[in-house]
């Protein structure tokens, strides 16, 4: 796709790079079907070979509204780009598209968006409205009470003891919406002989304001990550672990996030090469000792992220794990497919982010599975506000199969 240099965006850094990445789209349309929200709303600028042509508009004449609607639609899934057999680096793309239309953004608009970034970026400010949430569920209507995820407590954390050590993020809504999460990887991993240690000061990636569009506010919070995943590092973590699919894949974008940066480029490239998802820091064979997995156990639904299987390339990896401890997979059609979350579009289009949980859940439930497996906890919130089984991080599924007596294997508690 050829793009005619002019308007404001024309000489600028992310306009130049705008255009190397546009012109490799060859119009071909084989990312369309990919695409969720194309499928859902059958719009070609909906799609991401129109939002490409909306985004050389935008380089080649400033932003439209029309441009920041559609844009404001996608997902930030990239389901689109293993589709496309010309490589175009769409997630890329739509980063520089959307700061474009930033400065366009009606004041409503962008003040909503200051406010959900405020309550999710904020585990304090966050957990207490939850809490509030929580305490006045049983009074609401049926489908707002179903958005506010049940009570959940903290369990165990392993005391650390071994040499080896890893540290991992909090995040910013995790701890509060699921506790049992991080140390649930804590146990699995201290029977591997690593002990998980937090970051502290890390609170937030920067992956919500990114996703958003606020560039400023990510590169601040990715800045104080930095520095907090450097400490850890510098007392001899050999990596920094993520539970939440959606902030791994935002700290191993940390190296091109900031290689602009000659402060911090080079930390930047070392904390993001030593971030590992929580699978990458477990093998298959070491859990399968474990647990040998040779009772029948319950069958389960994997759902994985967009954020693991596009953004972190890791499609399968999960499965392999819920396997090796005797967990039976129900195969789900359209497995490629985003659930919804997808950051903060869960709030700010509800409408499409409920048609897609729905199609979702469709797909995850068409073999009566005892329970729904996830790896990032948006997902998990997403899914579990309406599905009628449990939806529980892969990580305390394994935990659990641990922890079960293998006697006892039938009945492991996946609730
Ligand atoms: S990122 Fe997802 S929603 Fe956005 S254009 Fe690509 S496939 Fe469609
Ligand atoms: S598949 Fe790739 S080259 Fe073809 S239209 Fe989509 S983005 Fe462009």
């Amino acid at each position: 796709m050829y793009t005619e240099p002019r308007g404001p965006h024309a000489n600028t850094g992310p306009g130049r790079e705008a255009r190397e990445l546009i012109q490799r789209c060859v119009h071909c349309g084989f990312c369309l079907e990919a695409c969720p929200t194309y499928r859902v709303l059958g719009d070609e600028r909906d799609g991401p070979r129109g939002r490409i042509y909306l985004i050389k508009q935008m380089v080649e004449g400033g932003s439209t509204d029309a441009a920041r609607q559609h844009l404001d639609r996608c997902l930030t899934c990239r389901a689109c780009e293993p589709a496309c057999p010309s490589g175009v680096q769409y997630g890329r793309l739509l980063e520089i598209g959307r700061e474009m239309v930033e400065d366009d953004r009606p004041a409503g608009e962008r003040l909503t968006r200051r406010l959900l970034l405020r309550i999710l970026t904020s585990p304090r400010v966050f957990a207490v409205l939850l809490g509030i949430g929580r305490a006045v569920r049983p009074v609401l209507p049926g489908g707002l009470a179903a958005t506010i995820p049940p009570g959940a407590h903290a369990t165990a954390w392993p005391t650390a003891r071994h040499a080896r050590r890893m540290a991992v993020l909090d995040g910013c809504v995790q701890a509060a919406i699921a506790p049992g999460i991080n140390a649930a990887a804590a146990r699995v991993l201290d029977r591997l002989g690593i002990s998980l240690v937090r970051v502290p000061d890390a609170a937030c990636c920067g992956a919500l304001a990114h996703h958003l569009g606020d560039k400023a506010r990510a590169l601040d919070a990715a800045q104080r990550t930095l520095n907090a995943c450097t400490v850890a590092l510098d007392a001899g973590c050999e990596a920094v672990v993520s539970t939440a699919t959606g902030c791994g894949v935002m700290v191993k974008d940390y190296g091109q996030l900031l290689r602009s940066s000659p402060a911090l480029a080079a930390k930047a490239h070392r904390v993001a090469t030593a971030t590992r998802d929580i699978s990458e820091a477990i093998d298959a064979v070491s859990l399968a000792r474990l647990c040998p997995g040779t009772i029948a156990s319950p069958r389960i639904a994997f759902q994985s992220p967009c954020t693991l299987q596009h953004g972190q390339r890791l499609a399968g990896r999960v499965e392999s794990l819920l396997e090796a401890v005797g967990y039976r997979l129900a195969p789900v059609e359209d497995a490629e497919q985003c659930c919804g979350s997808a950051g903060g579009h869960s709030i700010l289009k509800p409408a499409l982010a409920r048609e897609l949980r729905a199609r979702k859940l469709a797909a995850l439930l068409d073999r009566e599975p005892a329970a729904i497996a996830t790896a990032n906890v948006g997902c998990l919130a997403h899914l579990g506000a309406t599905s009628p089984v449990p939806v529980r991080h892969w990580i305390e599924l394994v935990d659990a199969a641990l922890a079960t007596d293998q006697r006892h294997a039938e009945s492991r508690p996946i609730g």
